[in-house]
């Protein structure tokens, strides 16, 4: 079986993704995710088209299925709350504009947060998301609601919500889910039973839907709602579970991709995890090998 991983990368200004592709190779992964710009702000700049067929025609080499490769949205985009019709306005025209730059890369995946209802309530909430999709012109790019941790008055911790955004969503051929291992485990699904979660996920939302998957750890328990990241094998979920949801048959065409924190906040620790991951043994001293190395 062919592993599909890879890890959150850099997109920068001068060389963008052709950068964030030599970044991922240098990992040792096979896909990648990347935000296009800083994942804090929207300052964002124009695509090179130089620099986006030069990465393509690397990844023709490489072999890397440019299908599977995945943008991640700001967080600061919140189409949940439409209290300021300004914001909401802002972070509609934003998604609008990132789904252009999708288009410009070439890029099919785009994670999404689904927001904070920040008191208007869940339902509102949900109206809101699923109108904002729809007032976007998009037919290209399948936006993946990723499921998130519930904390403060985020929506999306529970599948019936997601649910609730894609029926409301009237091009269903370009809405699906992103699952996040340490969202799902702080939102209170136990990644031990996760083969009970995909049956869930199938029943709710469709197996289909899933296009992407974050793999991280949680510095927390399950049903805690705190959303922090631990690195592979060193949190709450553990080394064996979460290898399991990454060699999940049922997920093999699915593109996995870790979140985990950086080491001392300045080390990527994403070569050595995806080189644990494939040698499927835990290492309880690969903190201090990254320390150590770098
Ligand atoms: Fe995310
Ligand atoms: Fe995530
Ligand atoms: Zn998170």
């Amino acid at each position: 079986m062919m592993l599909l991983i890879g890890s959150h990368v850099n997109f920068k200004k001068d060389d963008q993704l052709l950068g964030s592709l030599k970044q991922a190779l240098s990992y040792g992964a096979n896909t990648f995710m990347f935000y296009t710009g800083a994942p804090q702000n929207t300052k964002r700049y124009p695509i090179e088209d130089g620099l986006t067929l030069a990465a393509l025609q690397l990844m023709k080499e490489e072999n890397i299925d440019y299908s599977k490769v995945v943008v991640h949205a700001p967080y600061i985009v919140n189409l949940a709350n439409d209290s300021d019709p300004v914001k909401y306005k802002f972070s509609v025209d934003f998604l609008q504009e990132e789904i252009e730059r999708c288009k410009l890369l070439g890029i099919t995946k785009l994670v999404l947060h689904p927001g904070s209802h920040v008191g208007l309530g869940v339902d509102r909430a949900i109206a809101n998301i699923s109108n904002a999709i729809n007032m976007i012109s998009n037919d290209s790019v399948v936006i993946l609601l990723e499921t998130m941790a519930g904390k403060g008055t985020e929506v999306g911790s529970k599948l019936e919500e997601i649910k609730a955004i894609i029926d409301k969503v009237e091009d269903k051929e370009h809405i699906g889910v992103c699952l996040d291992t340490c969202h799902l485990n702080d939102g209170g699904y136990d990644i031990a039973n996760f083969d009970e979660i995909l049956d869930r996920v199938d029943r709710i939302i469709g197996l289909n839907k899933v296009g992407c998957v974050h793999i991280n750890d949680s510095k927390n328990e399950c049903g805690a709602h705190k959303d922090r990241h631990e690195n592979f094998g060193f949190g709450q979920i553990g080394f064996d579970n979460l290898i399991k949801v990454i060699y999940n048959e049922r997920l093999k065409d699915v593109p996995k991709i870790l979140e985990t924190p950086y080491v001392d906040k300045d080390f990527a620790p994403y070569k050595y995890e995806i080189e644990m991951i494939r040698s499927r043994k835990f290492d309880p001293d690969l903190i201090e090998k990254i320390r150590n190395q770098n």
